[in-house]
Parts: structure tokens; sequence; C-alpha cells
């Protein structure tokens, strides 16, 4: 099974991916970043479109 991880100590706090699937990714105002509402996944061409945006290739899928 694979979840979907953002390295928040890379992440610049681009928005892009928060943009881009709302449903699995929100803001942190407080921190400036982006951070993961849903490890288990959804759309995956949303995630995969995702994960090429980000700026700083920070946001990957994990085998747990
Ligand atoms: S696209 Fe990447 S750098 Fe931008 S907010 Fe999302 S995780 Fe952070």
């Amino acid at each position: 099974m694979k979840q979907v991880v953002i390295d928040q100590y890379e992440c610049i706090g681009c928005g892009a991916c928060v943009e881009l699937c709302p449903d699995i990714f929100a803001f942190n105002d407080d921190e400036n970043k982006a951070y993961v509402v849903t490890p288990e996944g959804g759309d995956q061409a949303c995630i995969d479109e995702a994960i090429a945006s980000c700026p700083a290739s920070c946001i990957s899928e994990e085998e747990i």
C-alpha cells in the first residue's frame, strides 16, 4: 500500500499541490507549508500531476 508524503523541510509553500488536489493536500498558514490530509491517496492522476508540478520535488509516494 502506498502513502502520499510531503517532506515538510523541503516544501517552499508555493501552494501548487493544494490548488491541484485540494482533496489530498491542504495548506498550513502558520507554517507556510502544505501537508497531506489524505495519505491513503485518491485521484492518482491528480497526485501524479502534483508530484510532477512541485517545484521543490518534495512530494512522494512511499510503500508502507
Ligand atoms: S507543490 Fe511542493 S513546494 Fe509547493 S506547497 Fe506543495 S509540497 Fe510545498
